[in-house]
């Protein structure tokens, strides 16, 4: 396939310029709100095009594009997406509010394109596993599951990230829909109500740093999600606890491959082995998979939609200091 990139940013630059190229597909050309910066990556990365206008998609031969402009740009590249007839792999979070998700997932589905969301955690191979553990009925009834997931931002990320609520900073609409997939992804289902405390730390102005929240789930399982960007010596963990086993998978929620998953049982702990692979060359063999109409792990826009519906939520509870049922129509 033949895709076109928007936004000439770190994660395309690092991760997803190659993981378009190791399943057999070419990036033709790459769309920046600067022209210095459209030609720096071109260079950089062999690219034939450098452009500056979303509208010079029209005259090139695409199949798809990937979006990662900042959040608040995504709708304008996903909607001239569909009106091309491409097929879509859209950053996380899709958007700033659920209104502009979902014209983005309603334009592709009018437009019979396939969308995805760049969710890459449910490809971490332990997200799998811990899936197969729990379709088996392995940890008897469950009674709640935690995620710890505070990073510590890197100097070259501290940027809208940090300071620009417009373009969707602020580590709620970036962590915490992560968070959500990946417990979809093993659970099966989103929260229906969240509560939440956010404060700022020290890394941020303007947005929230750390955020603690609470969800409930239909089935009666409660999560703990911590998620933040200034606590440079944390481990991540995510762990689902039931009445006879849990499972935690430590060091899982990253952008590389890698950590470990441990069944703790009566019997004793058992270690499962992880088949730790490239989770955005992975997330491109499910859009493939998506696209002919094969069964797939793809985060779908409409998944998208409902981890971006958990944020909102949290950020709503945190502004409130109430308990907020979670709206996904
Ligand atoms: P960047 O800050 O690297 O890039 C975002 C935009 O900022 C770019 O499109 C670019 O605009 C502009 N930009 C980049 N570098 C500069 C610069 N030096 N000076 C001025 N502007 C610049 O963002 P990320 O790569 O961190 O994130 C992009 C998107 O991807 C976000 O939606 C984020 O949430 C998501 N993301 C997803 C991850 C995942 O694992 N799924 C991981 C990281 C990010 P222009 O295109 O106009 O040049």
């Amino acid at each position: 396939m033949k895709w076109a990139f928007v936004g000439a940013s770190n994660i395309a630059s690092e991760w997803m310029v190659g993981a378009v190229r190791a399943v057999g597909d070419e990036v033709v050309a790459v769309v920046s709100g600067s022209a210095e910066r459209a030609q720096a990556f071109a260079r950089q990365h062999g690219i034939t095009q450098a452009l500056t206008d979303l509208g010079a998609l029209a005259g090139l031969e695409l199949d798809a594009v990937y979006v990662s402009s900042t959040n608040d740009q995504h709708e304008a590249a996903v909607l001239q997406a569909a009106a091309l007839g491409c097929h879509v792999l859209c950053e996380k979070p899709l958007a700033l509010d659920l209104a502009a998700a979902r014209r983005m997932v309603e334009a592709c589905r009018a437009a019979g394109v396939v969308m995805g969301t760049n969710h890459h955690l449910r490809h971490n191979s332990a997200h799998r596993q811990m899936r197969e553990v729990l379709r088996q009925q392995g940890l008897g009834p469950l009674v709640s599951a935690r995620v710890s997931h505070s990073v510590f931002l890197r100097a070259q990320l501290q940027g809208w990230r940090i300071d620009n609520p417009g373009a969707g900073g602020g580590v709620v609409l970036d962590i915490a829909v992560h968070n959500a997939d990946s417990l979809a992804f093993l659970l099966g289902e989103y929260p229906v109500e969240v509560m939440a405390m956010t404060q700022q730390r020290g890394m941020s102005r303007g947005v929230e740093d750390d955020a603690m929240s609470l969800w409930q789930f239909a089935s009666g399982l409660c999560a703990f999600t911590h998620q933040g960007y200034n606590t440079p010596h944390a481990s991540n963990r995510l762990e689902i606890l039931g009445q006879q086993a849990s499972l935690e998978a430590r060091n899982v929620l990253n952008q590389a491959p890698g950590g470990e998953l441990v069944w703790r049982r009566a019997d004793g702990d058992l270690s499962l082995r992880l088949d730790h692979d490239n989770l955005y060359v992975r997330a491109l063999r499910e859009l493939h998979r998506a696209i002919a109409g094969q069964p797939n792990d793809l985060a779908s826009g409409e998944d998208g939609l409902k981890s971006l519906a958990v944020a909102l939520a949290l950020l709503e509870s945190a502004r409130t200091g109430r308990r907020v049922p979670v709206s996904y129509a």
